[in-house]
């Protein structure tokens, strides 16, 4: 454990090196979705590919993944069983299955930290799809809402494709799983197009597969956080593998002092409260990196770097202390920092 200065994470892509006698740029298409920005680089050998129209498949690709699990278009077809109280099975795509399914794995996984029934809660802090104003609720309405949350009260079943929620008001929210998923969905759909060398970010949950433009692996960096200069604390070496970061700095209200963050912690019903600002996981999918960084955000520091162990996974955290940010990380992460 080291003590350094640094909190944001910043993509600098193939940036890094290579200055001199720079190989042609790779084609970098982004836009934006989910309330955020994506971006896809990628190694252009295949002259059969045009830009434009890989572009339109990429949109359409995540329009549908909109459309499926959104909670901010009203008639998505989560949107619709949010609108229901159903507690006989219905039946749900596939897609939308395999994400509430995958998401509660990782709630079992944290032992409910992760929980995509959290929702009702997301929405009464102020962080839903209704622009309500950020403050702090009543306890009673906390404790109420606290009853329609519980991922053990979400029924799935995999033979006939169905859910059924188990108590009313249950409000289910897939904004801490679904950019992951949709990274994974465009990563098949390039290794379809056999592409083979890409990096594909939403909002900062991203897969490098192959090499960048200079033939290295994708180097993805973390910055210092010193307000006036932006210099490179850490470089990661993604070796074909999907990377997500949590962190409670970008979404969040201030309320006499103290920061309230997006991310809620299922069990207070209230939002994160120690002092980890972010978790950064790495795994081969990109679902799975974005649920285990909101879970392991939620845990803390010591019950989250034991889950990431237990799994076997890789994690990156930065909490805050009084003499700055502290880096903390298990072995597994190890072989990814660049000295
Ligand atoms: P970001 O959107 O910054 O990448 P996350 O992936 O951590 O962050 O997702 C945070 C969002 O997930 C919140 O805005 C909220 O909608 C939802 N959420 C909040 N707490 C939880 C939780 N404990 N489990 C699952 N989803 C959560
Ligand atoms: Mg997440």
């Amino acid at each position: 454990m080291r003590h350094i200065y640094l909190i944001l994470i910043i993509l600098f892509y193939s940036s890094l090196s290579g200055c001199e006698n720079k190989p042609a740029q790779w084609p970098v298409l982004t836009g934006e979705t989910m309330g955020t920005y994506y971006s896809v680089s990628y190694n252009p050998t295949n002259p059969r590919i045009v830009d434009k129209r890989l572009r339109d498949q990429i949109e359409k690709l995540l329009d549908g993944i909109n459309r499926t699990m959104s909670t901010y278009i009203e008639d998505s077809e989560l949107s619709l069983l949010n609108q229901v109280n159903i507690d006989l099975p219905v039946t749900i795509s596939e897609e939308l299955f395999y994400v509430l399914q995958n998401g509660q794995k990782v709630s079992e996984l944290s032992n409910g930290a992760f929980d995509i029934t959290v929702g009702s809660l997301v929405n009464l802090w102020g962080f839903g799809p209704e622009f309500l104003q950020r403050q702090i609720p009543d306890e009673r309405d906390i404790e109420f809402l606290k009853l329609q949350v519980g991922y053990q009260k979400l029924i799935l079943n995999e033979n006939s494709l169905s859910i059924a929620k188990t108590v009313s008001g249950m409000y289910l929210d897939l904004s801490a799983i679904a950019k992951g998923y949709a990274v994974d969905r465009i990563a098949e759909h390039l290794q379809s197009l056999n592409i083979h060398d890409y990096l594909i970010d939403i909002g900062g949950e991203l897969i490098g597969k192959g090499n960048n433009q200079n033939n290295e692996l994708w180097q993805i960096g973390i910055e210092q956080a010193q307000p006036l200069s932006r210099k490179v604390q850490r470089i990661i070496s993604l070796k074909n593998m999907a990377m997500a970061t949590s962190g409670d700095y970008r979404n969040y209200f201030e309320y006499q002092g103290k920061r309230y963050s997006h991310t809620i912690d299922p069990r207070t019903g209230k939002p994160v409260s120690h002092n980890l600002a972010s978790v950064t996981v790495l795994h081969e999918k990109c679902l799975i990196a974005d649920a285990l960084a909101t879970a392991i955000l939620v845990m803390g520091k010591e019950n989250g770097l034991a889950l990431a162990d237990r799994i076997k996974t890789p994690v990156y955290m930065i909490s805050r202390s009084k003499n700055g940010f502290i880096e903390h990380y298990n072995d597994l992460f190890l072989q990814y920092l660049n000295e």
